[in-house]
């Protein structure tokens, strides 16, 4: 058993307008829609997974879109910019892309890498970077975005704080990840072998505004562990240095547990199995609304709530489970 963080999971973050998150994710950027299921903590709303062909660990940004919610605000204590790794060859077709959908681009540096800002329509700040290693990682050829130029997976996260310290010695003391490089009050951390999907950035911004969760914020960030044992390995190690860690949770696609970095961040350490294929053939992921055992003798009645969907290849939800 080997208790190595390998980077991140998933990322999830909050949205104000299914169909538009929709629209943006699979439409405009090209990422697979893998999974539609509800908030399992709140059946009355969905849950949308996009990542590559599979939804792998490490390209997994999740939604939970929820009509009409109010606009969060982006600041310490939160992830405040989730980033997907492209082909540096492919940083002017991306420019062009979201330049035609009306998506305004700022362009720049960082740690030598090019670096594409951008915001969804509810404001979820992005980046796009053209990773300095080459990104082997299979990506969804399947959608708009021929194979050749989409998203790999995620390239990092920002994590925005008041204060670092404590942060950093979670990371690098508890989690295993090591600082790999620094610039002003940015600190590029790496987990295991580092490289586009492993690695996290920890900006300290003590004069800027705390964040305030809502529609354009993530919610949460999640780290990968290889399986069950690994995970109670972390619980158990997390517990010991004084965190309170939730109980483990069952996901469906992975299993979680949850706890807040010094920061206030909320962390979740989720495993890499059983993944997204175990109740739907990786040809047919994200066309059927899925529901969890307990919760599909209340199908009609969750159907009836949600708002309808215009999917990706017009495939209805509705259809059949
Ligand atoms: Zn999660």
């Amino acid at each position: 058993m080997t208790k190595t963080i390998a980077g991140i999971h998933h990322v999830t973050a909050i949205a104000s307008d299914p169909q538009q998150n929709l629209d943006f994710y699979a439409g405009v950027l090209g990422l697979r829609l893998v999974k539609i299921t509800i908030n399992f903590d709140d059946p009355g709303s969905y849950h949308f997974y996009y990542g590559d062909a599979l939804g792998q660990p490490g390209s997994v940004l999740t939604f939970f879109p929820w009509p009409g919610a109010q606009r969060g605000r982006i600041g310490t204590s939160q992830v405040s910019v989730t980033s997907f790794s492209v082909p540096q060859s492919s940083f002017s077709y991306w420019q062009d892309r979201l330049k035609e959908h009306g998506v305004q681009t700022d362009a720049s540096t960082r740690f030598g890498e090019p670096v594409l800002s951008f915001t969804d329509g509810d404001g979820l700040w992005l980046e796009l970077i053209g990773a300095a290693t080459p990104d082997e990682r299979l990506a969804w050829s399947g959608g708009p975005v021929p194979g050749e130029h989409a998203i790999r997976g995620f390239h990092s996260a920002t994590l925005s704080e008041e204060g670092y310290e404590r942060t950093a010695k979670l990371l690098t003391e508890t989690m295993g990840l090591h600082l790999l490089q620094e610039e002003g009050n940015r600190f590029r951390y790496a987990a295991g072998d580092g490289g586009p999907g492993a690695t996290v950035d920890v900006v300290c911004q003590p004069g800027a505004p705390h964040g305030l969760m809502g529609a354009g914020t993530v919610h949460h960030i999640a780290w990968r562990a290889a399986d069950d044992a690994a995970q109670l390995a972390w619980r158990a190690e997390l517990v010991r240095r004084g965190l309170n860690v939730s109980p483990v949770m069952d996901r469906q696609y992975f299993h979680s547990i949850y706890y807040r970095e010094p920061g206030g961040i909320l962390f979740e350490i989720a495993t890499d199995a059983p993944g997204f294929t175990w109740d739907e053939s990786p040809e047919t992921l994200g066309t059927h609304l899925k529901l969890p055992p307990w919760l599909e003798s209340y199908r009609s009645r969750i159907e009836g709530a949600l708002p309808p969907l215009r999917l990706p290849h017009a495939i209805n939800t509705s259809s059949s489970a």
